[in-house]
Formats: structure tokens, C-alpha cells, sequence
């Protein structure tokens, strides 16, 4: 594999429950291209694309070490969590606060105990979400 030869990007999205996820390229890409491929390959979801904060460029190593290592650790991570999801119960982050809640999957309205915000499940992201780690 000749890895020297790609460029890996990491984007961030901050807000909801802001991650970093990283794109390989074959070319050098400029900010508003990373943000296409980002979306592109279902790294981050389109309505994310107002959320990215920055977008940076990463030696193979930094990529390595920060992108690729927890990969299938995270993948684990998110079948708990649709394990408790089918048990009636989910860990979400507050979308204003960042506190992480659980609640039950049926809850109409959650309120946040780190900050009293009150809303709709949608505007409490999941804590693990497939997007935020790299397929
Ligand atoms: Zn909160």
C-alpha cells in the first residue's frame, strides 16, 4: 500500500455531539472539497455540513494512531448501544449542554439535568452514532 502517497484530512463538527472523522484522498483537497468527500463517503450526514468548525490535514501517522486504531472498539460500542436501545433504554448527549442522559426510547420529551433543557428526543443525539466513526 502506498500510503505516503494519499492525504487524510480530519473533519470536525462541533454542536449536536460534535466528532472529528477523518477522509483519505488520492488528491490534495481544499476545505470545501474535504467537506464534499466527508459527505460523500458517510462520514458526516449533509445537515452536518453547517456544524464543520475546521477541516485539517493529518500526517499518515496522525491519522493512524487517531482514526484507525479504535475502529472496531467504537463499532462494539455502538451494538451495546442499540442493545439498550432494545431494551427500552438510550444514552444520548444533551444538544445544547453536551451532558450525556439516558432515557427511555418511548420519552416524548427529555429534559437535561446539567443544564434544564427540555425538547424532543431528535435535538439529543445518540452518544455512539454510526457516522462519527469510520466505515
Ligand atoms: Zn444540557
Amino acid at each position: 500500500m502506498k500510503k505516503e502517497e494519499k492525504f487524510y484530512y480530519e473533519v470536525h463538527v462541533y454542536g449536536r455531539n460534535g466528532f472529528s472523522t477523518s477522509i483519505v484522498s488520492d488528491f490534495e483537497l481544499d476545505e470545501d472539497e474535504r467537506i464534499n468527500l466527508a459527505v460523500k463517503q458517510g462520514r458526516i450526514d449533509s445537515e452536518d455540513v453547517e456544524y464543520v468548525d475546521y477541516t485539517g490535514e493529518l500526517s499518515f501517522d496522525e491519522w493512524d494512531e487517531h482514526f484507525n486504531f479504535d475502529k472496531d472498539l467504537l463499532k462494539k460500542q455502538i451494538e451495546l448501544q442499540e442493545e439498550m436501545q432494545s431494551k427500552g433504554l438510550n444514552l444520548v448527549t444533551c444538544g445544547n449542554c453536551g451532558t450525556t442522559i439516558i432515557h427511555k426510547t418511548h420519552s416524548e420529551e427529555i429534559s437535561c439535568h446539567g443544564c434544564g433543557f427540555k425538547s424532543e428526543p431528535c435535538d439529543f443525539p445518540d452518544l455512539f452514532y454510526m457516522p462519527s466513526i469510520n466505515r
